[in-house]
């Protein structure tokens, strides 16, 4: 993961660093959105808040995160590579393991909806189970 972290630091002219490449790697590990508490739960004994939250805010305007709010109003981060029609503003979250999917940009028909009216934030979250912790369920 490491070895990837500082690749996607160079690809994206970004000076590598310690903090960057600690925080870039906990979302290379998993597919779960964090919030900065959380990240400081995890990084907390080798880097401070201020520092991982200039990381953050780094990473999301190099569009390399993406930021958006869980259904608690808590600001979450997950990794945004760029798949082909996903830009990144639309996601499902599973509530039991927390991985997040990014989903295809949302339909011209959306869009068209709304008119004239400005749109400034668009994220939409779709929460619920995913289908590998239905099927847990069904096993215990
Ligand atoms: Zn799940």
């Amino acid at each position: 993961m490491r070895s990837k972290a500082i690749l996607i630091l160079k690809e994206n002219e970004l000076k590598i660093t310690q903090n960057r490449l600690d925080v870039l790697s906990v979302f290379l590990c998993s597919e779960k959105a964090f919030s900065l508490l959380d990240l400081e739960k995890i990084l907390g004994d080798k880097h401070d808040r201020s520092s991982i939250f200039r990381s953050l805010q780094t990473y999301n305007e190099k569009g390399l995160l993406e930021k958006f709010c869980n259904s608690s109003g808590t600001a979450v981060y997950t990794l945004n590579l760029h798949q082909p029609n996903c830009d990144g503003k639309s996601h499902f979250k599973c509530k039991d393991c927390e991985t997040v999917v990014s989903l295809p940009n949302l339909p011209q028909e959306y869009l068209q909806f709304l008119g004239n009216h400005k749109i400034e934030t668009m994220n939409v979250l779709i929460e619920g189970t995913c289908e590998k912790c239905q099927n847990q369920d069904k096993i215990e």
